[in-house]
């Protein structure tokens, strides 16, 4: 038991309770994975894969170039058409199989995925690979159903498919991508984030051991040029998008005037809305949930935190409190509430916003915990006197910072939640049934929780509006990008 000076009161110290990374055998490099086999990149480069909290590197990872690019669409336009031709039944056994062997396979994902990306092992543990395996699952169910899901109508795959993933939940994004596309015929390419490979790759195993048949998905690792290659590559028929909105705009101007479907799922700056009648330690706790998961690593982080006058002073003080609690640190420690983040240039990301607040006149509180001597870290953060035309107000951070406005009354918070470029996600809380529907209908986004925040479900729809992107995944509504109607 020590004495905090600081926090002027007794705080019990946990004892470390690392997950052992003993049973983890990542190979030394790894090649492409096209046509069902790792091939070294016909490119001939390669480049690190780096663990964010110790930045030691993990393992070489393969950049793919042109060729590879065109060598997997090849391989994957002779695969596709098999793959289509079998019963949706039989698709949905190889997804079934693919899901089954996740979870096999769950804890090593779940390592992997944080020494990769950083994220505290108990949402890796809990979250992204239950829930990838959770995608498979479902839309194993769909494949022998698609006409159910399409108001009746017939479905035609795409047929090749290019989909491009961010870093903050690599696995999940896979799945989120791979298996509809699978469900409906496709046959994928996958281009993971240069800084998050690993368990996509672990994923190519997966499917060689669920014996899918050879070139339905291929794997490209690689960074933004291979992504932009891809996007831009003759014999693709759809490109699937979650990352910045800069680069979701620079390839819908790629595709311009193509025959090539799109879906973007972009940026946000997602309004928490906390209503004077909400049950406010609840509405606390959904605040952390929002912000400070995954390091706020979150397209759809409740950043924006929008707090009714009269209980702001009480919301606050109740928010700093249980900001003080959260645990930074080694993301392999079963007890770490915020991790590393993902790259040193995402650090700096965080830090040049954060510091345009402090020069904007926003009010700065970080709590105080020890940083370890490396990797990339940032402390949770809270502005308060924040400004709507604030950077930290309108810009996406995607870091653990998170600004407190207030409103006076409802059509106030729907205005202020609405004033923004973006529109993903948004929360409300109140005790009010009737008031939460009202003002869930009024607010452009894509999602709306209420009394909860950053929950996801496979069989529920998720996308954004205006620059979050457009299209929808999960859910019936995500088989609707990967075909064509008849
Ligand atoms: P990017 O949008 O650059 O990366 C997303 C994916 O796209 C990665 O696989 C990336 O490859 C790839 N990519 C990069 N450039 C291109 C291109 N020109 N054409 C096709 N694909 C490309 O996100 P960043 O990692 O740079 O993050 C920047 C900011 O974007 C963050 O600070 C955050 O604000 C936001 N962001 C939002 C996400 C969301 O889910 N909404 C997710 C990630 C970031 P590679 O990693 O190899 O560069």
């Amino acid at each position: 038991m020590t004495v905090t000076p600081e926090r002027t009161r007794v705080r019990w110290d946990y004892s470390p309770a690392p997950e052992s990374a003993d049973h983890v055998r990542l190979r030394d490099a790894y090649g492409v994975f096209v046509g069902g086999e790792f091939a070294d990149p016909r490119s001939g480069a390669s480049a690190p894969t780096v663990n964010p909290a110790t930045e030691e590197p993990l393992a070489d990872v393969a950049v793919a170039g042109p060729e590879d690019i065109a060598h997997a669409i090849a391989t994957a336009r002779a695969a596709q058409e098999k793959w289509a031709a079998l019963p949706g039944l039989e698709r949905g056994k190889y997804l079934f199989r693919i899901a089954r062997l996740m979870q096999e396979r769950a804890r090593e994902l779940a390592v992997v995925e944080t020494m990769d990306g950083g994220k505290p092992i108990r949402e890796s543990r809990d979250i992204d690979i239950p829930l990838a395996a959770a995608h498979f699952f479902s839309y194993a169910g769909w494949a022998d159903k698609l006409s159910y899901g399409l108001a009746g109508r017939g479905a035609q795959p795409l047929g090749v498919v290019a989909q491009i993933v961010p870093w903050n939940f690599p696995l999940l994004m896979a799945a989120w991508k791979l298996a509809p596309a699978l469900a409906c015929g496709n046959a994928a390419i996958l281009k993971p984030a240069e800084t998050t490979p690993l368990t996509a790759l672990l994923l190519a195993e997966i499917c060689q051991e669920a014996e899918l048949p050879p070139g339905v998905v291929s794997i490209l690792t690689g960074d933004g040029a291979t992504g932009a290659g891809l996007v831009r590559a003759e014999g693709i028929d759809k490109v699937a998008f979650t990352g910045s909105t800069a680069v979701g705009k620079d390839i819908q101007a790629a595709l311009a005037g193509r025959d090539v479907g799109l879906t973007l799922e972009l940026g946000g700056k997602s309004a928490n809305i906390v209503f004077e009648d909400a049950a406010l330690d609840q509405a606390v706790e959904g605040i952390v949930q929002g912000i400070f998961f995954n390091q706020g690593h979150v397209c759809c982080a409740g950043s924006r935190l929008l707090v009714q006058e009269s209980v702001a002073e009480a919301v606050e003080a109740k928010l700093w409190e249980r900001m003080q609690k959260l645990r930074l640190g080694d993301p392999l420690d079963k007890n770490t509430d915020v991790g590393a983040v993902n790259s040193g240039e995402q650090l700096e990301r965080i830090e040049t916003l954060v510091a345009a607040g402090e020069e904007e006149g926003a009010t700065r509180r970080t709590i105080s915990c020890d940083i370890p001597e490396r990797g990339h870290w940032f402390a949770p953060t809270m502005f308060t006197a924040v400004s709507p035309v604030h950077r930290i107000a309108v810009e996406e951070i995607f870091g653990p910072v998170v600004s407190l406005l207030t409103f006076r009354t409802q059509a106030e918070a729907i205005e202020k939640a609405n004033n923004s470029k973006y529109g993903l996600a948004a929360g409300i809380w109140t005790d009010k049934g009737g008031r939460a529907f009202e003002v869930a209908s009024a607010l452009q986004a894509g999602v709306v929780w209420q009394n909860t925040y950053n929950h996801f479900d496979p069989t529920a729809a998720f996308g954004g509006y205006k620059e979050s992107g457009f299209g929808r995944e999960g859910g019936a509504a995500g088989l609707r990008p990967y075909v064509r109607v008849r």
